[in-house]
């Protein structure tokens, strides 16, 4: 039986992050009672981060590592983990805690009301600079402009993705894709949250 979710994380040399990621993330779905998987990818590091998964997955029956044959990028380590994700959800997230654990509950909870695609938005802090904001506003409205696909500023690879969506993506069969891009090109019910 496939979990109801998967959780796929790149993690290019992150060493110190495995285990405290690994830790608040199944903090987060245990308490609110979503069973699932957790497959991290581990994108051609150069440090311990390989050695650091197999180590915690012994203890760890829904923990998967995947190990890359190179370095292929974070775009390139994500579509590896879809790939090898079976949760009829799947979650992409950062693995160095910058994308915040306590909100994979709304996530699952926007998907159970019946959005395929869940995106989240990185709300700007005080402390992000003009710059950050400006060349961040420039980049999308940009890309929109270019591609005729829209996205909105601040967008992640932060999201959910139904099956159907994974499958879709997965389908376009593009090695090198700018996953970003092509979810928002993809369409399906699409909920934003911050
Ligand atoms: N990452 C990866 N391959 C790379 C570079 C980054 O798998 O070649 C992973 C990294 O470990 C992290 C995520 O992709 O989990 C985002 O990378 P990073 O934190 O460097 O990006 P930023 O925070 O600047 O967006
Ligand atoms: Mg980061």
């Amino acid at each position: 039986m496939p979990p109801e979710l998967s959780i796929v994380v790149p993690m290019f040399n992150e060493q110190t992050n495995v285990e405290p990621f690994v830790a608040a993330v199944s903090a987060a779905l245990v308490t609110a009672g979503i069973e699932h998987e957790i497959v991290l990818v581990d994108d051609g590091s150069s440090d311990g981060t390989w050695a650091a998964i197999v180590e915690l997955a012994r203890a760890r029956p829904a923990l998967r590592g995947i190990s890359l044959s190179r370095n292929f990028g974070h775009q390139g380590a994500l579509l590896a983990g879809l790939n090898h994700a079976r949760g009829r959800a799947v979650i992409t997230m950062d693995g160095d805690l910058q994308h915040p654990p306590e909100t994979l509950p709304e996530l699952v909870a926007a998907w159970r009301d019946g959005f395929k695609v869940v995106n989240t938005r990185r709300l700007d802090s005080e402390d992000t600079s003009f710059f950050k904001r400006l060349t961040s506003r420039g980049f999308y409205w940009l890309f929109s402009r270019l591609t005729g696909v829209t996205m909105e500023a601040g967008a992640s690879d932060f999201r959910l993705l139904d099956r159907d969506a994974v499958e879709a993506l997965i389908r376009l069969g593009d090695a090198d894709p700018f996953i970003r891009g092509l979810v928002s090109w993809l369409g399906f019910q699409t909920k934003t949250i911050p």
